[in-house]
């Protein structure tokens, strides 16, 4: 029987990270959970066993039913009959598999019936999802929506909602309308309190929305008269009960992820609840909720990015081309080797924002429950502002990556790879709208870019630069060392023009830099734990390198006068 765990030890090597003993700890209180519920876990080993097991049961569904239905879902996609949307057969059957086997509701607490994992092995299923079909993991992956309703909502609101989360119900992000889409300050559904009633109706239309035919649906909705800005948006979650006040007006024809339903919906006086205060929609849990998006976005690319390496990898030891097969050919196992470096990159920048993500998220849930220690609220914040400095990298890093992959994958497979009767081609078409959605690569920029002012990737790097490595590393350090410096010296250059329009127009590149060099420590430090990764510390260095000085030397020699040659 496959197993889409068991057969990648890079997956388990991350569970055995320095820092899980801490995020296991902070997750479980203290394992403050072993008496009062059956399966809670009583200590560090026994959370990691819980993990693994329920890890290799996700392996075994995504490699025995989900990635063989990713055809059949990719040719049928979903229909929508009387406003309603019906799956794909086999999304319904993924569904199903995944609902019986208890994994909806991974993340939630034990109390709303979940499996109160932290973040990391909830990655790392979506990860495997993703790896089998890209665009179930979308359906599946929505249950992150009930994280932000178990965070910032009322208790009646939890009891109501998050238990149907943990029994699969599924969820929705509706956020997106045809006039607000990066910029959803512009958004116009209408949400009107009834003071007699005491419920809020919704009124007005949703564009783009994945699973837009879900249960639960969480609506970023103007709830102030009068406003025009983020400011007058709050955040609701709506019952979608099928008395009609929810139409899927039509569901997209799409390039890819065609088993994803992508809706256009009307919302004709729906009733909704509000999520904690009114005005913060946008400013508090929509970020919030974006920010886990992200990370799932970032899983998603690392998991397409696994399927093209597996995919070319196969094709190239199989297919024989002058005599010798064409993985002997430099051409060849040199894209294979990125595609490699890139996946083995991005995993780990995806797992190491991910501990940055369990260790703030684990304190502020402890800070609902008591007040912090000083100690304790420092370190807080610590992991807070490197998780939102890291969850854009991750998100533009991960889903460039896929697509690079993607596309490298077609080409091993030659016209081949054209054909539909290969996975890459597929895999191809998935992978594109991973740059676009939950902030495109150029709003992941924009929310990058104040880090590199204000020094975040730099200070981190600093800490990689001191960590404790083997001899045999120390020549990749030094040239790491060398690129940080080169970065330096842009960002300083960059910044002394004091001119905002060029600051922006070189901030991609910027921030592309300090990307390259956080993942080629965090590979280093990847292969000073295991060999696994030391081929792919090399190769990506070597790459990375030759990044940096591209962009350095196109900073160094740009006249921002000439900004005008670049407008059309
Ligand atoms: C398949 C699919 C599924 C989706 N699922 C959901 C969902 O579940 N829920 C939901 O709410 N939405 C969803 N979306 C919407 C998605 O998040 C938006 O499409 C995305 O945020 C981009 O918005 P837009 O399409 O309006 O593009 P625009 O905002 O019009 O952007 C067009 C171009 O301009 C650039 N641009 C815009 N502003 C800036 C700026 N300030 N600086 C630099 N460049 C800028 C963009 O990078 C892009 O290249 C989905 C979209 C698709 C295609």
């Amino acid at each position: 029987m496959s197993n889409f765990y068991l057969d990648n030890p890079a997956l388990k090597f991350q569970l055995s990270h320095p820092l899980m003993p801490k995020i296991v700890a902070l997750k479980e209180r203290n394992f403050a959970d072993k008496d009062k519920y059956e399966h809670a876990s009583q200590d560090f080993d026994d959370a990691i066993d819980n993990y693994e097991r329920v890890l290799e049961i996700i392996g075994e569904i995504c490699a025995e039913i989900i990635a063989p239905n990713a055809e059949s879902v990719d040719k049928e996609g979903p229909q929508v009959v009387d406003n309603r949307v019906i799956y794909a057969r086999g999304t319904q059957e993924n569904h199903d598999a995944l609902k019986q086997a208890g994994l909806y509701g991974m993340a939630l607490p034990r109390q709303y019936g979940g499996l109160n994992f932290s973040m990391v092995p909830y990655v790392m299923a979506a990860e495997l999802v993703s790896r089998a079909d890209a665009g179930f993991a979308n359906i599946w992956g929505l249950q992150d929506c009930a994280e932000t309703i178990a965070e910032f909502a009322s208790d009646d609101i939890k009891e109501e909602f998050l238990p149907r989360v943990s029994q699969g119900q599924t969820c929705s992000m509706d956020l997106t309308e045809p006039d607000a889409g990066s910029d959803l300050q512009a958004v116009q559904l209408k949400a009107t309190y009834n003071e007699a009633e005491g419920i809020w109706y919704l009124n007005g239309v949703k564009r783009f929305i994945t699973n837009g035919d879900a249960h639960i649906k969480l609506v970023l909705a103007r709830s102030e008269d009068g406003t025009n800005d983020g400011r007058g948006l709050s955040y609701f979650v709506a019952d979608n009960r099928h008395d009609h006040t929810i139409k899927v007006r039509r569901i997209e024809n799409k390039l890819g992820i065609k088993g994803s339903p992508t809706c256009e919906l009307v919302f004709s006086n729906t009733p909704a609840k509000l999520v904690g205060t009114r005005r913060m929609g946008l400013i508090k849990y929509v970020m919030s909720l974006m920010n886990g998006a992200r990370l799932g976005v970032g899983a998603q690319s690392v998991g397409l990015s696994a399927a093209a390496y597996s995919e070319a990898l196969a094709y190239a030891k199989d297919r024989k081309q002058f005599g010798k097969a064409i993985i002997d050919f430099p051409a060849v196992y040199e894209m294979l080797a990125l595609i490699k470096a890139k996946l083995d990159a991005s995993r780990a920048l995806l797992y190491e924002t991910t501990r940055f993500v369990d260790v703030y998220k684990a304190y502020e849930g402890i800070e609902t429950e008591r007040k912090l220690e000083a100690d304790e609220k420092a370190d807080y914040k610590e992991f807070q502002k490197n998780a939102d400095a890291f969850t854009p990298l991750l998100k533009m890093f991960a889903s460039e990556y896929a697509n690079q992959n993607a596309y490298d994958c077609v080409q091993v497979h030659g016209g081949s790879g054209f054909m539909k009767d290969y996975a890459c081609e597929r895999l191809y078409r998935d992978a594109r709208i991973l740059t676009i959605y939950e902030g495109t690569s150029q709003l992941q920029v924009v929310a990058a870019i104040r880090h590199v002012s204000t020094g975040t990737y730099l200070k981190k790097i600093r800490e990689y630069e001191a960590q404790q490595l083997e001899p045999e590393f120390e020549a990749l350090r030094q040239r790491l060392a060398a690129m940080t410096q080169t970065y330096e010296k842009a960002v300083a250059q960059v910044s002394e023009s004091k001119d905002n329009e060029y600051f922006d127009f070189a901030a991609r590149r910027l921030v592309e830099m300090a990307g390259h060099i956080v993942m080629g420590h965090l590979l280093l430090l990847d292969a000073n734990r295991d060999d696994m990764f030391r081929k792919s510390a090399e190769v990506y260095i070597n790459y990375g390198e030759a990044e940096v000085v591209k962009h350095a030397s196109f900073i160094k020699r740009f006249d921002p006068a000439q900004l005008e040659n670049y407008k059309a």
